[in-house]
Protein backbone atom coordinates (compact mmCIF):
# COMPACT_ATOMS: atom_id res chain seq x y z
CA UNK A 1 0.00 0.00 0.00
CA UNK A 2 1.42 3.45 -0.83
CA UNK A 3 2.24 5.65 1.74
CA UNK A 4 1.82 9.28 2.02
CA UNK A 5 3.39 11.72 4.03
CA UNK A 6 1.15 14.68 5.20
CA UNK A 7 3.15 18.27 5.20
CA UNK A 8 3.16 19.81 8.68
CA UNK A 9 0.51 21.61 9.89
CA UNK A 10 0.77 23.61 12.83
CA UNK A 11 -1.61 25.05 14.55
CA UNK A 12 0.25 29.02 16.23
CA UNK A 13 0.90 29.20 19.48
CA UNK A 14 0.85 32.78 19.16
CA UNK A 15 -3.24 32.78 19.85
CA UNK A 16 -2.73 32.69 23.36
CA UNK A 17 -0.96 34.06 25.68
CA UNK A 18 0.50 32.58 28.96
CA UNK A 19 1.51 34.37 31.75
CA UNK A 20 4.41 32.95 33.93
CA UNK A 21 2.45 32.37 36.93
CA UNK A 22 -1.10 32.67 38.17
CA UNK A 23 -3.41 33.12 41.66
CA UNK A 24 -6.40 31.75 42.51
CA UNK A 25 -9.43 32.96 41.59
CA UNK A 26 -11.55 34.23 44.29
CA UNK A 27 -13.95 36.71 44.49
CA UNK A 28 -14.26 37.76 40.78
CA UNK A 29 -10.52 38.58 41.00
CA UNK A 30 -7.62 37.07 40.85
CA UNK A 31 -4.88 36.93 44.06
CA UNK A 32 -1.45 37.33 44.08
CA UNK A 33 0.67 33.90 42.43
CA UNK A 34 1.57 32.13 45.79
CA UNK A 35 2.98 28.49 46.56
CA UNK A 36 3.71 27.71 42.98
CA UNK A 37 3.84 24.54 41.05
CA UNK A 38 4.47 24.20 37.38
CA UNK A 39 2.39 22.92 34.93
CA UNK A 40 3.75 21.55 31.55
CA UNK A 41 3.70 20.12 27.85
CA UNK A 42 3.40 16.83 27.75
CA UNK A 43 4.62 16.65 24.30
CA UNK A 44 7.94 18.11 25.31
CA UNK A 45 7.91 18.44 28.74
CA UNK A 46 8.61 21.91 28.95
CA UNK A 47 6.76 24.28 31.86
CA UNK A 48 4.35 25.87 30.74
CA UNK A 49 3.51 28.45 33.89
CA UNK A 50 3.51 27.96 37.53
CA UNK A 51 -0.16 28.30 39.70
CA UNK A 52 -0.72 28.68 42.81
CA UNK A 53 -1.65 25.59 45.41
CA UNK A 54 -4.44 26.91 47.72
CA UNK A 55 -4.56 25.87 51.00
CA UNK A 56 -6.76 25.31 53.43
CA UNK A 57 -7.54 29.08 53.96
CA UNK A 58 -8.17 29.61 50.48
CA UNK A 59 -10.94 27.04 50.38
CA UNK A 60 -12.45 28.96 53.47
CA UNK A 61 -12.39 32.03 51.39
CA UNK A 62 -13.52 31.16 48.32
CA UNK A 63 -16.24 29.03 50.14
CA UNK A 64 -17.37 32.23 52.00
CA UNK A 65 -17.42 34.13 48.28
CA UNK A 66 -19.69 31.10 46.80
CA UNK A 67 -21.83 32.02 49.78
CA UNK A 68 -21.87 35.70 49.48
CA UNK A 69 -22.52 35.47 46.05
CA UNK A 70 -25.59 32.94 46.54
CA UNK A 71 -27.25 35.09 49.52
CA UNK A 72 -26.63 38.14 47.76
CA UNK A 73 -28.56 37.61 44.64
CA UNK A 74 -27.74 34.79 42.74
CA UNK A 75 -29.67 32.12 44.81
CA UNK A 76 -32.57 34.43 44.15
CA UNK A 77 -32.18 35.75 40.63
CA UNK A 78 -34.49 35.10 38.40
CA UNK A 79 -33.56 32.00 36.12
CA UNK A 80 -34.45 34.17 32.81
CA UNK A 81 -31.62 36.50 33.94
CA UNK A 82 -28.90 33.95 34.86
CA UNK A 83 -29.70 32.51 31.66
CA UNK A 84 -28.44 35.29 30.18
CA UNK A 85 -25.27 35.14 31.96
CA UNK A 86 -25.06 31.72 30.44
CA UNK A 87 -25.54 33.01 27.19
CA UNK A 88 -23.17 34.92 27.24
CA UNK A 89 -20.37 32.57 28.55
CA UNK A 90 -21.32 30.52 25.83
CA UNK A 91 -21.34 32.93 23.38
CA UNK A 92 -17.51 33.80 24.92
CA UNK A 93 -16.50 30.36 24.59
CA UNK A 94 -17.46 30.24 20.66
CA UNK A 95 -15.44 33.40 20.02
CA UNK A 96 -12.31 32.70 21.75
CA UNK A 97 -12.75 29.38 20.54
CA UNK A 98 -9.23 28.83 18.95
CA UNK A 99 -7.36 30.24 22.18
CA UNK A 100 -9.17 27.80 24.57
CA UNK A 101 -8.47 24.94 21.84
CA UNK A 102 -4.16 25.85 21.50
CA UNK A 103 -4.53 26.76 25.49
CA UNK A 104 -5.78 22.95 26.31
CA UNK A 105 -3.78 21.20 23.81
CA UNK A 106 -0.80 22.38 25.36
CA UNK A 107 -1.45 21.82 28.74
CA UNK A 108 -3.10 17.96 28.00
CA UNK A 109 -1.14 17.19 24.94
CA UNK A 110 -4.53 16.68 23.41
CA UNK A 111 -4.32 16.78 19.56
CA UNK A 112 -5.64 20.48 18.38
CA UNK A 113 -7.77 18.20 15.94
CA UNK A 114 -9.77 16.85 18.91
CA UNK A 115 -9.84 20.08 21.36
CA UNK A 116 -10.54 22.34 18.17
CA UNK A 117 -13.62 19.89 17.20
CA UNK A 118 -14.95 18.53 20.04
CA UNK A 119 -13.85 19.61 23.65
CA UNK A 120 -14.39 23.45 23.44
CA UNK A 121 -17.27 23.10 21.23
CA UNK A 122 -18.90 20.91 23.24
CA UNK A 123 -18.21 23.20 26.28
CA UNK A 124 -20.34 26.34 24.60
CA UNK A 125 -22.96 23.58 23.49
CA UNK A 126 -23.35 23.13 27.39
CA UNK A 127 -23.35 26.47 28.05
CA UNK A 128 -25.91 27.39 25.29
CA UNK A 129 -28.04 24.45 26.31
CA UNK A 130 -28.16 25.22 30.19
CA UNK A 131 -28.68 28.48 29.61
CA UNK A 132 -32.00 27.31 28.10
CA UNK A 133 -33.12 25.89 31.04
CA UNK A 134 -32.40 28.24 33.43
CA UNK A 135 -35.91 29.61 33.59
CA UNK A 136 -37.53 26.80 32.64
CA UNK A 137 -36.67 24.52 35.46
CA UNK A 138 -39.89 24.29 36.64
CA UNK A 139 -40.97 22.36 33.45
CA UNK A 140 -38.52 19.86 33.51
CA UNK A 141 -40.58 17.65 35.37
CA UNK A 142 -38.61 17.13 38.21
CA UNK A 143 -40.82 18.55 41.20
CA UNK A 144 -44.79 17.09 40.17
CA UNK A 145 -46.23 19.40 42.64
CA UNK A 146 -44.62 22.37 41.39
CA UNK A 147 -41.92 24.85 40.70
CA UNK A 148 -42.15 26.17 44.60
CA UNK A 149 -40.53 23.05 45.66
CA UNK A 150 -37.21 23.27 43.54
CA UNK A 151 -34.33 24.78 44.82
CA UNK A 152 -30.58 25.18 44.53
CA UNK A 153 -28.43 23.51 46.70
CA UNK A 154 -26.15 26.78 47.58
CA UNK A 155 -22.64 26.30 47.49
CA UNK A 156 -21.31 22.97 45.15
CA UNK A 157 -17.66 22.10 45.41
CA UNK A 158 -16.78 20.69 42.11
CA UNK A 159 -13.26 18.42 41.49
CA UNK A 160 -12.49 17.37 38.13
CA UNK A 161 -10.06 15.72 36.23
CA UNK A 162 -7.23 16.11 33.32
CA UNK A 163 -8.99 14.10 30.22
CA UNK A 164 -11.15 16.97 29.27
CA UNK A 165 -10.07 19.53 30.97
CA UNK A 166 -12.81 22.36 29.86
CA UNK A 167 -15.58 20.38 29.13
CA UNK A 168 -15.71 18.47 32.64
CA UNK A 169 -15.88 22.22 34.01
CA UNK A 170 -18.62 22.57 31.41
CA UNK A 171 -20.45 19.72 32.18
CA UNK A 172 -20.16 20.92 36.23
CA UNK A 173 -20.28 24.84 36.11
CA UNK A 174 -23.13 24.93 33.51
CA UNK A 175 -25.81 23.13 35.45
CA UNK A 176 -24.95 24.33 38.70
CA UNK A 177 -25.36 28.22 37.73
CA UNK A 178 -28.33 26.77 35.42
CA UNK A 179 -30.03 25.98 38.66
CA UNK A 180 -28.94 29.17 40.81
CA UNK A 181 -26.22 27.54 42.82
CA UNK A 182 -22.62 29.14 43.16
CA UNK A 183 -19.45 26.94 42.86
CA UNK A 184 -15.88 26.63 44.11
CA UNK A 185 -14.00 24.69 41.12
CA UNK A 186 -10.76 22.81 41.72
CA UNK A 187 -9.00 21.61 37.94
CA UNK A 188 -6.33 18.83 38.13
CA UNK A 189 -2.95 19.44 39.06
CA UNK A 190 -1.73 18.78 35.26
CA UNK A 191 -4.45 20.68 33.28
CA UNK A 192 -5.63 23.91 34.92
CA UNK A 193 -5.09 26.62 32.33
CA UNK A 194 -7.68 26.13 30.63
CA UNK A 195 -9.87 26.67 33.90
CA UNK A 196 -8.03 29.69 34.28
CA UNK A 197 -8.79 31.51 31.34
CA UNK A 198 -12.57 30.59 31.73
CA UNK A 199 -12.23 32.81 35.08
CA UNK A 200 -11.34 35.41 32.86
CA UNK A 201 -14.32 34.76 30.24
CA UNK A 202 -16.30 35.15 34.15
CA UNK A 203 -15.46 38.58 34.26
CA UNK A 204 -15.85 39.17 30.78
CA UNK A 205 -19.55 38.08 31.25
CA UNK A 206 -19.38 40.68 34.04
CA UNK A 207 -20.85 37.43 35.90
CA UNK A 208 -21.11 38.16 39.37
CA UNK A 209 -18.26 37.85 41.74
CA UNK A 210 -17.87 34.44 43.98
CA UNK A 211 -20.73 33.07 41.77
CA UNK A 212 -17.64 30.97 40.14
CA UNK A 213 -14.63 30.72 41.82
CA UNK A 214 -11.42 28.48 40.02
CA UNK A 215 -8.89 27.36 43.49
CA UNK A 216 -5.88 25.50 41.52
CA UNK A 217 -3.97 22.64 43.49
CA UNK A 218 -3.66 18.92 43.79
CA UNK A 219 -5.49 16.36 45.64
CA UNK A 220 -4.67 17.91 49.08
CA UNK A 221 -7.06 21.40 48.00
CA UNK A 222 -9.89 19.10 46.69
CA UNK A 223 -9.66 17.23 49.47
CA UNK A 224 -10.02 20.16 51.93
CA UNK A 225 -13.03 21.57 49.00
CA UNK A 226 -14.98 18.18 50.02
CA UNK A 227 -14.53 18.28 53.59
CA UNK A 228 -15.25 22.18 54.19
CA UNK A 229 -18.64 22.42 56.25
CA UNK A 230 -19.55 25.60 54.05
CA UNK A 231 -20.29 23.38 51.20
CA UNK A 232 -24.00 21.81 50.30
CA UNK A 233 -22.93 19.65 47.48
CA UNK A 234 -20.05 17.79 45.89
CA UNK A 235 -19.70 17.07 42.15
CA UNK A 236 -16.88 14.89 41.60
CA UNK A 237 -15.32 13.52 38.54
CA UNK A 238 -12.20 11.00 38.68
CA UNK A 239 -11.13 8.08 40.05
CA UNK A 240 -12.98 4.80 41.93
CA UNK A 241 -10.63 5.30 44.35
CA UNK A 242 -10.73 8.80 45.32
CA UNK A 243 -14.68 8.84 45.12
CA UNK A 244 -15.05 6.25 47.11
CA UNK A 245 -12.88 8.33 49.59
CA UNK A 246 -14.81 11.34 49.34
CA UNK A 247 -18.35 9.16 49.84
CA UNK A 248 -16.70 7.96 52.92
CA UNK A 249 -15.75 11.85 54.18
CA UNK A 250 -19.30 12.96 53.65
CA UNK A 251 -21.14 10.31 54.99
CA UNK A 252 -23.30 11.37 57.55
CA UNK A 253 -23.64 14.99 56.69
CA UNK A 254 -25.65 16.47 54.72
CA UNK A 255 -23.82 16.65 51.56
CA UNK A 256 -25.29 15.54 48.75
CA UNK A 257 -22.73 13.99 46.23
CA UNK A 258 -22.91 12.87 42.21
CA UNK A 259 -19.77 10.85 41.36
CA UNK A 260 -18.79 10.18 37.63
CA UNK A 261 -15.76 7.77 37.95
CA UNK A 262 -14.05 5.02 35.79
CA UNK A 263 -15.05 2.73 32.90
CA UNK A 264 -13.99 -0.60 31.52
CA UNK A 265 -16.28 -0.60 28.34
CA UNK A 266 -17.04 -3.29 26.29
CA UNK A 267 -17.82 -2.51 22.50
CA UNK A 268 -19.27 -5.59 21.13
CA UNK A 269 -18.77 -6.50 17.31
CA UNK A 270 -20.96 -8.91 16.00
CA UNK A 271 -20.31 -11.19 12.91
CA UNK A 272 -23.11 -9.60 10.49
CA UNK A 273 -21.73 -5.91 11.73
CA UNK A 274 -20.10 -3.61 9.11
CA UNK A 275 -16.74 -4.80 9.63
CA UNK A 276 -14.97 -0.86 7.92
CA UNK A 277 -17.23 1.21 9.98
CA UNK A 278 -17.05 -0.57 12.81
CA UNK A 279 -12.84 -0.46 12.72
CA UNK A 280 -13.28 3.07 12.68
CA UNK A 281 -15.89 2.91 15.91
CA UNK A 282 -13.36 0.94 17.60
CA UNK A 283 -10.34 3.19 16.94
CA UNK A 284 -12.63 6.59 18.01
CA UNK A 285 -13.31 4.16 20.74
CA UNK A 286 -10.17 3.72 22.46
CA UNK A 287 -7.64 6.00 20.19
CA UNK A 288 -9.67 9.63 20.89
CA UNK A 289 -7.79 11.02 23.30
CA UNK A 290 -5.21 8.63 23.39
CA UNK A 291 -7.77 6.37 25.77
CA UNK A 292 -7.64 8.79 28.20
CA UNK A 293 -11.39 8.66 28.39
CA UNK A 294 -13.68 7.06 31.13
CA UNK A 295 -16.13 5.87 28.88
CA UNK A 296 -13.42 4.40 26.57
CA UNK A 297 -14.15 1.08 24.29
CA UNK A 298 -11.07 -0.65 26.19
CA UNK A 299 -12.67 -4.20 25.88
CA UNK A 300 -13.00 -4.96 22.29
CA UNK A 301 -15.67 -8.08 22.17
CA UNK A 302 -15.31 -9.64 18.78
CA UNK A 303 -17.57 -12.85 17.70
CA UNK A 304 -15.63 -15.69 16.87
CA UNK A 305 -16.05 -16.13 13.23
CA UNK A 306 -14.80 -12.58 12.22
CA UNK A 307 -12.03 -12.21 15.00
CA UNK A 308 -9.52 -12.43 12.62
CA UNK A 309 -10.53 -10.58 9.73
CA UNK A 310 -11.66 -7.49 12.32
CA UNK A 311 -7.68 -7.42 13.87
CA UNK A 312 -6.63 -7.90 10.22
CA UNK A 313 -8.15 -4.76 9.35
CA UNK A 314 -7.62 -3.19 12.95
CA UNK A 315 -4.07 -3.47 12.26
CA UNK A 316 -4.13 -1.56 8.30
CA UNK A 317 -6.09 1.15 10.19
CA UNK A 318 -3.36 1.33 13.06
CA UNK A 319 -0.81 1.49 10.80
CA UNK A 320 -2.28 5.21 9.29
CA UNK A 321 -2.75 6.56 12.21
CA UNK A 322 -0.63 9.83 12.95
CA UNK A 323 0.87 9.89 16.19
CA UNK A 324 3.20 13.09 17.54
CA UNK A 325 2.79 16.79 18.03
CA UNK A 326 -0.62 17.75 18.90
CA UNK A 327 -0.47 20.88 17.72
CA UNK A 328 -0.10 19.77 14.04
CA UNK A 329 -3.80 19.65 12.58
CA UNK A 330 -3.12 15.98 11.27
CA UNK A 331 -2.18 14.43 14.36
CA UNK A 332 -4.57 11.61 15.50
CA UNK A 333 -2.29 10.81 18.91
CA UNK A 334 -0.38 13.37 20.66
CA UNK A 335 1.14 12.41 23.92
CA UNK A 336 0.00 10.99 27.15
CA UNK A 337 -0.85 13.70 30.02
CA UNK A 338 1.83 13.14 32.15
CA UNK A 339 4.57 10.58 33.35
CA UNK A 340 2.75 8.97 36.04
CA UNK A 341 -0.22 8.50 33.61
CA UNK A 342 2.76 6.54 31.15
CA UNK A 343 3.96 4.66 33.84
CA UNK A 344 0.60 3.69 34.87
CA UNK A 345 -0.01 2.06 31.30
CA UNK A 346 3.24 0.65 30.82
CA UNK A 347 3.00 -1.37 33.82
CA UNK A 348 -0.40 -2.75 33.24
CA UNK A 349 0.66 -3.55 29.19
CA UNK A 350 3.61 -5.24 30.66
CA UNK A 351 1.17 -6.73 33.33
CA UNK A 352 -0.84 -8.58 30.26
CA UNK A 353 2.19 -9.69 28.32
CA UNK A 354 3.18 -11.12 31.54
CA UNK A 355 -0.35 -13.19 31.50
CA UNK A 356 0.00 -14.14 28.40
CA UNK A 357 -1.32 -11.59 26.25
CA UNK A 358 0.01 -10.83 22.96
CA UNK A 359 0.67 -7.02 22.28
CA UNK A 360 0.90 -5.47 18.94
CA UNK A 361 1.71 -1.53 17.67
CA UNK A 362 2.35 -0.15 14.42
CA UNK A 363 5.88 1.42 14.41
CA UNK A 364 6.19 4.98 15.64
CA UNK A 365 8.92 7.25 16.24
CA UNK A 366 8.94 9.61 19.32
CA UNK A 367 10.90 12.72 20.36
CA UNK A 368 13.21 11.96 23.43
CA UNK A 369 11.07 14.29 25.77
CA UNK A 370 7.52 13.84 26.27
CA UNK A 371 5.25 11.25 27.50
CA UNK A 372 4.46 8.76 24.42
CA UNK A 373 2.80 5.49 24.05
CA UNK A 374 2.00 3.84 20.69
CA UNK A 375 -1.38 2.93 19.87
CA UNK A 376 -1.72 -0.88 20.99
CA UNK A 377 -3.89 -4.34 20.33
CA UNK A 378 -3.33 -6.69 22.87
CA UNK A 379 -4.99 -10.03 21.64
CA UNK A 380 -5.32 -13.45 23.52
CA UNK A 381 -6.99 -11.88 26.63
CA UNK A 382 -8.77 -13.62 28.79
CA UNK A 383 -11.13 -12.68 31.07
CA UNK A 384 -9.60 -12.72 34.31
CA UNK A 385 -6.41 -10.68 32.51
CA UNK A 386 -5.70 -7.43 34.61
CA UNK A 387 -5.62 -5.63 31.34
CA UNK A 388 -9.41 -7.25 31.34
CA UNK A 389 -10.94 -5.86 34.43
CA UNK A 390 -8.52 -3.03 35.29
CA UNK A 391 -8.88 0.54 33.74
CA UNK A 392 -5.74 1.28 31.56
CA UNK A 393 -6.73 4.60 30.84
CA UNK A 394 -4.20 4.81 27.40
CA UNK A 395 -5.02 3.75 23.69
CA UNK A 396 -4.56 0.21 24.56
CA UNK A 397 -7.48 -2.35 23.15
CA UNK A 398 -7.39 -5.81 24.48
CA UNK A 399 -9.42 -7.86 22.12
CA UNK A 400 -11.44 -10.61 23.77
CA UNK A 401 -14.12 -13.38 21.28
CA UNK A 402 -17.53 -14.77 22.17
CA UNK A 403 -19.58 -17.04 20.07
CA UNK A 404 -23.61 -16.33 21.13
CA UNK A 405 -25.20 -12.95 22.23
CA UNK A 406 -25.62 -14.51 25.85
CA UNK A 407 -21.87 -14.74 26.04
CA UNK A 408 -21.27 -11.73 25.08
CA UNK A 409 -23.62 -9.82 27.70
CA UNK A 410 -22.40 -11.85 30.14
CA UNK A 411 -18.62 -11.19 29.82
CA UNK A 412 -19.41 -7.21 28.56
CA UNK A 413 -21.40 -7.21 32.13
CA UNK A 414 -18.12 -9.08 33.93
CA UNK A 415 -17.24 -6.06 34.88
CA UNK A 416 -16.90 -3.93 38.15
CA UNK A 417 -17.74 -0.84 36.13
CA UNK A 418 -20.35 0.25 34.11
CA UNK A 419 -20.42 3.50 32.38
CA UNK A 420 -20.67 2.81 28.48
CA UNK A 421 -21.31 -0.22 26.12
CA UNK A 422 -21.25 -0.12 22.53
CA UNK A 423 -23.29 -2.72 20.04
CA UNK A 424 -21.66 -3.22 16.51
CA UNK A 425 -24.79 -5.02 14.48
CA UNK A 426 -27.06 -4.75 11.71
CA UNK A 427 -30.25 -6.34 13.32
CA UNK A 428 -32.26 -3.52 15.11
CA UNK A 429 -33.71 -5.74 17.07
CA UNK A 430 -30.89 -7.19 18.79
CA UNK A 431 -29.78 -3.95 19.53
CA UNK A 432 -32.48 -3.06 21.45
CA UNK A 433 -32.29 -6.54 23.35
CA UNK A 434 -28.70 -5.82 24.25
CA UNK A 435 -29.23 -2.24 25.35
CA UNK A 436 -31.47 -3.24 27.56
CA UNK A 437 -29.20 -6.43 28.99
CA UNK A 438 -26.42 -4.41 29.27
CA UNK A 439 -25.56 -2.20 32.63
CA UNK A 440 -24.08 0.43 31.61
CA UNK A 441 -25.15 4.12 31.78
CA UNK A 442 -24.76 4.74 27.91
CA UNK A 443 -25.40 2.18 25.64
CA UNK A 444 -23.45 3.04 21.62
CA UNK A 445 -25.58 1.35 18.49
CA UNK A 446 -23.31 1.30 15.73
CA UNK A 447 -21.41 4.42 17.22
CA UNK A 448 -18.84 5.47 20.06
CA UNK A 449 -17.48 8.23 21.97
CA UNK A 450 -21.06 9.97 20.84
CA UNK A 451 -22.06 13.30 23.29
CA UNK A 452 -24.32 15.46 23.27
CA UNK A 453 -26.01 18.01 26.19
CA UNK A 454 -29.04 16.78 26.17
CA UNK A 455 -28.46 13.29 26.63
CA UNK A 456 -27.44 12.38 30.56
CA UNK A 457 -24.02 10.77 31.52
CA UNK A 458 -23.49 8.81 34.08
CA UNK A 459 -22.51 5.29 35.79
CA UNK A 460 -23.76 1.93 37.40
CA UNK A 461 -21.60 0.25 39.90
CA UNK A 462 -18.26 1.39 40.69
CA UNK A 463 -18.59 3.78 37.97
CA UNK A 464 -20.55 6.28 40.10
CA UNK A 465 -23.95 7.36 40.56
CA UNK A 466 -25.95 10.85 39.44
CA UNK A 467 -25.82 11.84 35.83
CA UNK A 468 -24.88 15.01 34.39
CA UNK A 469 -26.42 16.54 30.89
CA UNK A 470 -29.92 16.58 29.86
CA UNK A 471 -32.98 16.92 32.01
CA UNK A 472 -31.66 14.65 34.27
CA UNK A 473 -28.58 16.16 35.24
CA UNK A 474 -30.57 19.12 36.87
CA UNK A 475 -31.72 16.80 39.27
CA UNK A 476 -28.32 16.63 40.90
CA UNK A 477 -28.60 20.50 41.42
CA UNK A 478 -31.93 20.85 43.03
CA UNK A 479 -32.96 20.41 46.06
CA UNK A 480 -36.98 18.47 46.17
CA UNK A 481 -36.12 17.07 42.45
CA UNK A 482 -37.04 14.03 41.54
CA UNK A 483 -36.70 12.62 38.34
P1 LIG B 1 -7.99 11.34 40.39
O1 LIG B 1 -9.20 10.80 41.03
O2 LIG B 1 -6.67 11.07 40.97
O3 LIG B 1 -8.09 12.93 40.29
C1 LIG B 1 -9.25 13.59 39.88
C2 LIG B 1 -9.32 14.91 40.61
O4 LIG B 1 -9.47 14.68 42.01
C3 LIG B 1 -8.06 15.77 40.48
O5 LIG B 1 -8.46 17.12 40.37
C4 LIG B 1 -7.34 15.52 41.79
O6 LIG B 1 -6.50 16.58 42.17
C5 LIG B 1 -8.49 15.38 42.75
N1 LIG B 1 -8.20 14.62 43.97
C6 LIG B 1 -7.22 13.71 44.20
N2 LIG B 1 -7.31 13.22 45.44
C7 LIG B 1 -8.39 13.80 46.02
C8 LIG B 1 -9.01 13.68 47.29
N3 LIG B 1 -8.56 12.85 48.23
N4 LIG B 1 -10.11 14.42 47.55
C9 LIG B 1 -10.62 15.25 46.60
N5 LIG B 1 -10.06 15.41 45.39
C10 LIG B 1 -8.96 14.69 45.09
O7 LIG B 1 -8.10 10.85 38.91
P2 LIG B 1 -7.13 11.14 37.71
O8 LIG B 1 -6.03 10.14 37.72
O9 LIG B 1 -6.77 12.56 37.72
O10 LIG B 1 -8.16 10.89 36.48
C11 LIG B 1 -8.33 9.66 35.87
C12 LIG B 1 -9.55 8.94 36.42
O11 LIG B 1 -10.74 9.72 36.29
C13 LIG B 1 -9.84 7.67 35.67
O12 LIG B 1 -10.06 6.63 36.59
C14 LIG B 1 -11.12 7.98 34.88
O13 LIG B 1 -11.91 6.90 34.58
C15 LIG B 1 -11.80 8.96 35.73
N6 LIG B 1 -12.67 9.80 34.90
C16 LIG B 1 -14.03 9.60 34.93
C17 LIG B 1 -14.88 10.37 34.16
C18 LIG B 1 -16.37 10.20 34.18
O14 LIG B 1 -17.09 11.05 33.67
N7 LIG B 1 -16.90 9.14 34.73
C19 LIG B 1 -14.36 11.38 33.36
C20 LIG B 1 -12.99 11.56 33.35
C21 LIG B 1 -12.15 10.77 34.14
MG1 LIG C 1 -0.08 20.48 31.76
Amino acid sequence: MPKFDYAPAPESRSVVSIQPSYGLFVDGTFSRPRALFPTVDPADETILAEVSQAGPKDVDKAVAAARRAFDGAWGSMPGAERGRYLFRIARILQERAREFAVLETLDSGKPVKETRDVDIPLAAAHFFYHAGWADKLEYAGLAPTGAALLRPYGVVGQVIPWNFPLLMLAWKVAPALATGNTVVLKPAETTPLTALLFAEVCQQADLPAGVVNILTGDGRTGQAIVEHPGVDKIAFTGSTEVGRAIARSIAGTAKRATLELGGKAANIIFDDAPIDQAVEGIVSGIFFNQGQVCCAGSRLLVQESVHHEVVARLQRRLATLRVGDPMDKNTDLGPINSRAQLDRITTLVEAGIAEGATAWAPECTFPGTGFWFPPTLLTGVSQTHRVATEEIFGPVLSVLTFRTPAEAVAKANNTAYGLSAGVWTEKGSRILWMADQLRAGVVWANTFNRFDPASPFGGYKESGYGREGGRHGLEAYLRGAAG
